[in-house]
C-alpha cells in the first residue's frame, strides 16, 4: 500500500517537474492550520515533506499565515516557533487577510512561482485544484499526503502536450519541402486545419504545381534508362516499329517539354529584368551601382562570347 503510495507520489512530482517546470528544493508553502496540525501531531515535518515530495523541500510562509498563528496566542506558541524555521514569503497583503485568501493570491492564475500549497483548508484546496500546476499537501488522520494532479492540471498538460505535437507541422513542411499556407501557433487553429478546413482546401492548388515540376524531368530520365536496358535485354532483337515510334513520339514530346522550359525561363528572364527595371528606378543608390556592375559585367561576357565566335569563324 505504502509503496503504491509513493509510487503515485513520484509519478505526480515528474508531471510537475516535466509540464510545469518544478525543481528541488520544491518551495512549499504551508498555512498556518497545517503547521499547527504538524506541531499538534508532533510529526517531523521536513521528514515528512521529503517522503511526500519526493525530494528536497524549502518550507515557506507567508506573512498573513504566520501572523495568524500570532494572533492565536499562546495555543500557537509551538506553532510560531516552527514556523520561525520557515522562509517568510512576501505577499505584500498591507492588512492581512484570512488564510485562504492569501494563499489563493499566492498562487494567482498559474502558480508561476511553482509553489507546493500545504493547507488544511477544504475549500482553499478545492480553489487551488483550478489552478493548473499546484500540487496541493495535506494531512489526514495523521497522515501527510499529496493531493494527486487535479483534472485542471492534467488537462493543462495534455494541452501542452498537443501544441508541441502541432509545433512540429513547421518542421514537418520544411522536411517535405511543402509550403504552410499559413503559420498557426495557436493549437485550436492547427487541429482546425488538419479536420479539412479551409486550409485544406488551399492546398491542392499548390499540389498541382508541385507536380507539373516533376513531371518535366521524368520523360528525360525515363529515357535514359530505356537505352541501356533495351540494349541489355535485348542485345539480340531489333526494336519493334511500335517501340521505335514510341521512342520517336517519346523524344518529340520531350523536345517540346524542352522547347516549353526554355520558353518559360526566357518569360521569367523578361519578367525578372522589367521587376529589376522598376526597381532600379525606385531602389536606393546602393542597390543600383551593384546592378550596374553587375549589368557591366553582363555585356563583357557577351563582348568575349562575341570575340570568341568570331575566332572560331577565323579558324574555319
Ligand atoms: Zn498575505
Amino acid at each position: 500500500m505504502k509503496n503504491k503510495r509513493i509510487k503515485s507520489y513520484r509519478r505526480a512530482m515528474q508531471l510537475y517537474q516535466s509540464s510545469f517546470g518544478f525543481r528541488e528544493p520544491y518551495q512549499l508553502l504551508a498555512d498556518a492550520d497545517f503547521v499547527q496540525s504538524c506541531v499538534t501531531q508532533k510529526m517531523d515535518v521536513m521528514a515528512r515533506l521529503h517522503d511526500v515530495l519526493q525530494g528536497a523541500v524549502k518550507p515557506m510562509i507567508t506573512q498573513c499565515c504566520i501572523q495568524a498563528l500570532y494572533d492565536a496566542g499562546e495555543e500557537a506558541k509551538d506553532a510560531v516557533e516552527a514556523a520561525k524555521g520557515f522562509e517568510r514569503r512576501k505577499c505584500n497583503h498591507f492588512k492581512a487577510r484570512k488564510q485562504d485568501e492569501c494563499m489563493l493570491a499566492m498562487a494567482g492564475e498559474q502558480n508561476k512561482n511553482r509553489y507546493v500549497f500545504a493547507t488544511q483548508s477544504l475549500p482553499l484546496r478545492e480553489s487551488l485544484r483550478a489552478v493548473p500546476g499546484s500540487p496541493i499537501v495535506y494531512i489526514a488522520r495523521s497522515v501527510m499526503l499529496l493531493e494527486a494532479p487535479s483534472n485542471q492540471t492534467l488537462a493543462k498538460k495534455r494541452r501542452m502536450e498537443e501544441s508541441k505535437l502541432h509545433v512540429s507541422a513547421e518542421e514537418l513542411a520544411q522536411i517535405t519541402g511543402k509550403p504552410v499556407p499559413t503559420p498557426t501557433p495557436k493549437t485550436d487553429e492547427a487541429a482546425f486545419a488538419d479536420n479539412a478546413g479551409p486550409a485544406g482546401t488551399s492546398e491542392p492548388p499548390q499540389k498541382k504545381k508541385k507536380q507539373r515540376g516533376p513531371s518535366g524531368p521524368n520523360p528525360l530520365s525515363a529515357k535514359k534508362k530505356s537505352k541501356p536496358k533495351s540494349g541489355d535485354d535485348n542485345a539480340g532483337r531489333r526494336p519493334s516499329k511500335r517501340e521505335l515510334e514510341g521512342q520517336q513520339s517519346g523524344e518529340a514530346e520531350a523536345r517540346e517539354e524542352r522547347a516549353a522550359k526554355r520558353k518559360r525561363d526566357e518569360e521569367v528572364k523578361v519578367v525578372s529584368l522589367a521587376v529589376r527595371n522598376g526597381v532600379d528606378t525606385n531602389g536606393d543608390r546602393k542597390k543600383r551601382k551593384r546592378r550596374r556592375k553587375g549589368g557591366a559585367g553582363a555585356t563583357e561576357g557577351a563582348d568575349g562570347a562575341e570575340a570568341g565566335a568570331g575566332d572560331a569563324g577565323g579558324d574555319e
